[in-house]
């Protein structure tokens, strides 16, 4: 299982430094690499746009 970041994400950035494992990607959409993902949960709270949920 992985986290997933959905079309609500404005693409802020907040997220990125959060993951311990620098599993989120930037794009126009952020996109969290599920194979590196540990399920963490670290980044849901950065995101101002709650625009990260579990898979
Ligand atoms: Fe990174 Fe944790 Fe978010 Fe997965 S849940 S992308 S490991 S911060």
């Amino acid at each position: 299982m992985a986290y997933v970041i959905n079309e609500d994400c404005i693409a802020c950035g907040s997220c990125i430094d959060e993951c311990p494992v620098e599993a989120i990607k930037e794009g126009d959409i952020y996109v969290i690499d599920p194979e590196i993902c540990t399920d963490c949960g670290t980044c849901v709270d950065a995101c101002p746009t709650e625009a990260i949920h579990p898979a």
